[in-house]
């Protein structure tokens, strides 16, 4: 194990390539994370192959990331865990606060049975992902223990003693040689646009979609849990939306959202699906050739709706003006997917508060000064490839600061 201690700040695709790409230089690596699980977003995405051929989504690298991360000897993770502060003199004194794991790491084995024997549905959370470890956590929030004491089924029948229902949360300090950022982003939220979303159960958001995919590979309508016959997916939900003074292109949810109609085309032929965007962004050759592809099973259409109202029989309208003709049509749909975007995530104040660096005019982070790294969408909308690359060349940033080398900036 190296000498020299990171502290990494976020469990997702950035934190996780970083970490991985800095323990194979030798660096003990400290990965905090805000949740009970790793992987940030792109962990809940389903591989979008279509007849067994890859199609470049991303998905499986961040599996593949997770699987290097989880049991790296020099990779030490606290999930659950925030930075409360941190001190600078020679190296970082970061002070961790941890909220109480019921489940034991060291001792758990995954055998599911606590969540097969669990009489309070939700109370016992899987992660998205076979590299998590453990894959189940108890959700306080459901948890008949934590309500009313009532119910100690879990503790009394884990074969392996790994739950402990009175576990406290705990402080950590962490001392480091250098700090990366990578906090990640926040999917816009379309509560407040006129499309439904909150009110209309069948109206749902492109990281919905990615995550029905993955863990059922299968869209079902949320209302009845039926098939739908004719799906609508949105784009640029939140973002180039200028009363928002959200002006950035998200980048990645044009890829998404083709890559996911056309895998529901493959899997449910008989659904119609409409796409209504205002320009497609397409990155390289090869997604150029699949989006002339996808153009002969979807009906793309260049508006962006007005607004959208649930009928008595749960479908949904939607009001649009035609951008050739200019007039105003109507469309009538099953499930409605919000392709909603990339935004600066919350936790951006306390870092910029905690490190005194301030954001981009955008609200997004970017440093390499004084020890203090930044990677991935914290810096602003980014693919999956494109958030390794980044992750990869900071960590050799980081390395190259910590061992005390000139770095340009
Ligand atoms: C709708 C949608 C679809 C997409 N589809 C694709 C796709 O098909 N292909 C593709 O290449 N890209 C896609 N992307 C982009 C992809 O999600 C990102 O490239 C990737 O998730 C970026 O990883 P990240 O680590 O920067 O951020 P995140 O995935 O957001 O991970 C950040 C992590 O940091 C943690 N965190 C946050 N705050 C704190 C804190 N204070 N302390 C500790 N931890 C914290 C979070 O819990 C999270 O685990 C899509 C994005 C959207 C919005
Ligand atoms: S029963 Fe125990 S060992 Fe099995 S998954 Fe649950 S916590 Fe882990
Ligand atoms: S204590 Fe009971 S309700 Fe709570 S997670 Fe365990 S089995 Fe479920």
């Amino acid at each position: 194990m190296g000498d020299k201690n990171v502290l990494v700040i976020g469990g997702g695709t950035a934190g996780l390539s970083a970490a991985v790409e800095l323990a194979n230089l030798g660096v003990h690596v400290e990965l905090i994370e805000k949740s009970k699980f790793l992987g940030g977003h792109a962990i809940g995405y389903a591989c979008k192959a279509i007849e067994n051929t890859c199609v470049k989504c991303g998905a499986c690298m961040v599996e593949e990331k997770l699987q290097s991360a989880v049991f790296h000897p020099n990779i030490n993770v606290l999930a659950a865990s925030q930075v409360q502060n941190i001190s600078q003199n020679n190296r970082f004194s970061a002070n961790i606060r941890q909220e109480f794991l019921v489940i034991d790491p060291e001792k758990c084995t995954n055998c599911g049975l606590c969540l097969n024997r669990c009489p309070m549905e939700g109370a016992i959370l899987q992660g998205f992902s076979k590299n998590n470890h453990p894959f189940y956590a108890v959700n306080i929030k459901k948890c008949l223990y934590f309500k009313d004491r009532s119910c100690t089924i879990c503790r009394d029948e884990c074969p392996e003693t790994a739950i402990d229902l009175d576990k406290k949360a705990s402080e950590h300090t962490i001392e480091a040689d250098a700090v990366l950022i990578a906090i990640g982003f926040q999917p816009f939220n379309p509560k407040d646009k006129p499309y439904g979303y909150g009110r209309f159960n069948n109206v749902v958001t492109g990281l919905d979609l990615e995550r029905m995919l993955k863990q059922s590979g299968r869209v079902k309508k949320p209302s009845d849990n039926k098939l739908p016959q004719k799906i609508a997916f949105i784009q640029c939900v939140g973002s180039r939306d200028a009363k928002l003074n959200h002006l950035w292109c998200s980048k990645v949810c044009c890829g998404s959202a083709l890559r996911m109609a056309r895998l529901i085309k493959e899997r449910q032929p008989k659904t119609e699906i409409a796409f209504f965007y205002m320009d497609v962004q397409t990155f390289g050759k090869d997604f150029e050739l699949f989006y002339r592809e996808a153009q002969k099973d979807i009906r793309m259409i260049r508006a962006i709706p007005g607004d959208i109202y649930e009928m008595d029989d749960r479908r949904l309208k939607i009001n649009f003006v035609n951008n050739s003709t200019h007039e105003t049509k109507e469309e009538i749909v099953d499930l409605v997917v919000l392709s909603v975007g990339i935004t600066p995530v919350e936790d951006i104040g306390t870092m910029s508060r905690i490190f005194k660096i301030g954001p981009d005019e955008s609200g997004f982070l970017r440093t390499d000064h004084n020890g203090v790294f930044t990677a991935g969408t914290v810096q602003g909308p980014m693919s999956i490839p494109e958030t390794i690359a980044n992750s990869g060349s900071v960590a050799w940033k980081i390395k190259k600061y910590i061992d005390g080398l000139t770095i340009d900036n």
